[in-house]
């Protein structure tokens, strides 16, 4: 369904509204009947529906570390003996499949829950693993953009409820660690300047040599940057350095969506956002339009490895003309 589709039947559904009381009871329930589809067809309510449904598929990286990939962005999880770390926390819907996974791997509580960044597919079960007892942590600026009403991508979100809020922020590019089960047990988080957005950090489990980027390494993919928080093209090719020099050939590199990745892998994105920042970046400075620059297809060699995820490769190359000046 188009969102001009949805539009034209949200403007008929009003013109029912008005006239609804007066009808016969089963008039009545037809109207309720309608208004919870179009409730369901709300952008935001048809996402997180269509995400939820996907089925959860489970890679293991190390022996404590776990890999969930599906409805959301990826999650990753550190089972140890002193209780689970997990990043990420897929969209509503499909908490509960996902507090099934968590329980088949061991009945260790969960102590954290990390959010790489603001955006809701990373974010969206905050409240229901807090309620498990766990705290949330989280870069300052994921709390300042959860609290804060957004527009993205034809979804509207409201500020986030209290109870979903981060219970532990940092603001440093510098790193933080918490100590597990003794001195050579740890995970680093950090800051990444902006880049997907202004609320992106890494986490590094230095123990099992495993890399988060979020949603700053899209792996097969075009990347979403979200400009309205933040994000820039030159911040995403920035974070894929800073992850190259991070990692040696043996790092696991988790990508936000897309398979796991590793140095070639992030070596290959990094790469095709150079070759497509470069070119894009010298039509806006000779002074062509946003238009000509996508109709001269400056992705085109990439398209066929990169262009069937979320976005497009037009949408893409929009995206990378409006993040440069
Ligand atoms: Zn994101």
């Amino acid at each position: 369904m188009t969102r001009r589709d949805l539009l034209k039947r949200a403007g008929v559904l009003g013109g029912i509204a008005v006239a609804a009381p007066a009808f016969p009871s089963s008039v009545a329930r037809a109207f309720v009947a309608a208004q919870q589809a179009a409730a369901a067809a709300d952008p935001l309510t048809a996402m997180r529906a269509q995400m939820a449904a996907t089925p959860i598929q489970q890679t293991r990286l190390t022996n404590l570390i776990v890999m969930f990939s599906g409805p959301g962005g990826n999650v990753v999880v550190r089972n140890g003996e002193e209780g689970k770390i997990v990043v990420d926390t897929f969209v509503q819907g499909a908490f509960p499949a996902l507090r099934q996974r968590l329980d088949t791997i061991g009945n260790a509580p969960i102590v954290a829950t990390i959010n790489t960044h603001w955006h809701f597919d990373h974010t969206d079960n905050n409240e229901s693993f807090r309620k498990t007892g766990s705290k949330l942590i989280a870069h300052e600026n994921t709390k300042k953009r959860l609290a804060q009403p957004h527009d993205l991508l034809g979804m509207h979100f409201t500020p986030a409820a209290a109870a979903a809020m981060p219970t532990g922020t940092f603001t440093q590019s510098d790193h933080i660690t918490f100590e597990l089960t003794g001195a050579e047990e740890y995970i680093d988080l950090g800051y990444i300047p902006p880049a997907h957005t202004d609320t992106d950090i890494y986490v590094y489990f230095a123990i099992g040599d495993v890399l988060h980027m979020g949603d700053t390494f899209f792996n097969g993919q075009y990347p979403f940057i979200d400009a309205g928080t933040g994000g820039h093209i030159n911040g995403m090719i920035a974070a894929a350095e800073k992850g190259l020099k991070m990692t040696n050939a043996e790092t696991r590199i988790v990508p936000g969506h897309g398979p796991l990745g590793d140095r070639v892998a992030l070596t290959r994105y990094r790469d095709m956002l150079v070759t497509v920042r470069d070119r894009v970046q010298k039509m806006k400075t000779t002074g062509r339009t946003e238009k000509e620059v996508v109709a001269a297809k400056p992705t085109a060699e990439f398209d066929a490895a990169w262009g069937t995820g979320l976005l497009q490769p037009d949408a893409f190359a929009s995206i990378v003309y409006n993040t440069l000046s």
